[in-house]
């Protein structure tokens, strides 16, 4: 047994020869319409009233009433004056023929006509009608093949300037149902242009940027990390490129204050964490303390600045073709405040040892920042390294950005609470009178540039 499918839509035929009527209501029924007949204008009119089909193909010459007055007493009738209609008339009878256009009806069949040319003109009907009562009825365009222009379709240009975030989560990765929209990889940004790839950041976010650097023809990297806490780094030991000939690494890093930065990629490697070593890396791996500030690489310039975290923490701008894009992961901006933002101007004096870092971030036209706090969350978490969402709306303000994406959520923040922060967060630049577009970072993120 098969199932019906569902009927395209109830037609009513007005046809007084039973002959003409059963060979039209046979090919319609065939193309899947339901069908009734009518042999005369009054039993037509009848019918339309009560059963009210979708459309009549109305025979103009029959007995009782003519086609035209069933036609007119439709159109004045509340309940039939929109019901489509086709009507069949004989070649000659211009009159009726006008006298139907000008009362308004889909189409006209001339007689004698094939079935399949009544099929062709219904199921015409009913694709412009799209099936629902009471709809507008949108015309087609149909433009000859001489006048058609070329088929647009748009192709997304690679070669641009681009940065994407692979990784925009704090502290430790989180999967699970509740973080599907921001995603849940640790700290990784990459920016890059034709054949060079600049990295930031090795958390867990790199190993998606791994793989997909395996299929593009790039092998010369740039990574250079803000600081080596686990959410910085913890991506590297599964970030294929490293273990692939032919790639050439570049790790910049600020010098710690304990170890160096190779001792330390190096110590995550160590046996007792992970099955293989630096040593099994087939890469050509160099290592690179900062020093020079800005740093010309490439097509690139980047700079450094120190931020307000524990150990030897920076941020960086990488400034490429005319764009400057600032990566500021960790930053506890006006560490300790937990008062208003209204306040504090350029030169008060808890803003003032923050200097450098404002106008490290004032020309950027892309800021990547955190403010990874609540202001309720804050006071428990001072000295932690991180911001408040009032303290870096302050930075943001004082530095004059106008486009921040917020990063390193707290791995406590579900999507749900993410969304709600942004709303707090705008509604402070608000108070603060600071005009700029602020949204909240997900992994995946990609902004090509014009
Ligand atoms: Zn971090
Ligand atoms: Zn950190």
């Amino acid at each position: 047994m098969s199932t019906p499918t569902p009927a395209k839509g109830r037609i009513l035929i007005a046809e007084d020869v039973r002959v003409i009527a059963f060979k039209m209501a046979q090919a319609l029924q065939g193309a899947g319409y339901i069908v009734e007949t009518a042999v005369d204008g009054e039993e037509c009119l009848n019918k339309a009233r009560q059963t009210l089909p979708d459309l009549v193909v109305l025979d103009i010459m029959m007995p009782k009433m003519h086609g035209i007055e069933v036609l007119k007493t439709m159109r004045d009738e509340h309940r039939t004056a929109r019901t489509g209609v086709i009507v069949c008339t004989a070649k000659d009878y211009k009159t009726e023929h006008d006298e139907a256009a000008r009362l308004g009806v889909f189409d006209f069949l001339t007689k004698p006509f094939e079935p399949a040319l009544l099929v062709e003109k219904v199921d015409a009907f009913f694709a412009r009608r799209g099936g629902f009562k009471g709809a507008p009825e949108f015309p087609t365009p149909i433009i000859a093949d001489e006048v058609q222009p070329a088929t647009f379709t748009p192709v997304l240009d690679l070669t641009r300037l681009r940065y994407t975030l692979w990784g925009t989560r704090g502290s430790t990765p989180v999967p699970g149902a509740r973080f599907l929209r921001h995603g849940g990889n640790t700290s990784c940004m990459s920016v890059g242009l034709g054949d060079e790839q600049f990295i930031f950041d090795a958390g867990t976010g790199i190993r998606e940027l791994g793989f997909d650097l395996l299929n593009t023809t790039r092998r010369k990297l740039h990574l250079f990390i803000t600081h080596t806490h686990w959410d910085h780094i913890q991506g590297f030991p599964f970030f294929a490129p490293a273990y692939v000939p032919g790639f050439e690494i570049t790790i910049y890093g600020a010098e710690g204050f304990g170890k160096d930065l190779k001792s330390v990629l190096r110590g995550q490697l160590d046996r007792e964490y992970f099955p293989v070593q630096m040593e099994d890396m087939q890469s050509y791996l160099q290592f690179r303390h900062l020093a020079e500030n800005p740093m010309p690489i490439g097509s690139a310039l980047v700079s450094w600045e120190f931020s307000q975290h524990p150990g030897a923490t920076v941020g960086y701008k990488i400034e490429i073709e005319d764009k400057k894009i600032a990566w500021v992961p960790d930053n506890e901006f006006l560490q300790g405040y937990t008062g208003p933002p209204e306040d504090l101007t350029r030169d008060h004096p808890l803003v003032v040892p923050y200097g450098r870092m404002i106008d490290f971030l004032s020309d950027a036209d892309v800021v990547i920042h955190e403010a990874q706090y609540t202001c309720e969350e804050y006071p428990k978490k001072v000295r932690w390294g991180h911001s408040s969402v009032s303290n870096a709306c302050v930075l943001m303000k004082l530095a004059g950005v106008r486009k921040w994406i917020v990063t390193h959520h707290d791995p406590m923040h579900d999507d749900a609470f993410l969304d709600a922060k942004l709303q707090v967060t705008r509604q402070i630049l608000e108070r603060l009178g600071h005009e700029m577009q602020v949204t909240h970072a997900y992994d995946g993120e990609t902004e090509y540039f014009r």
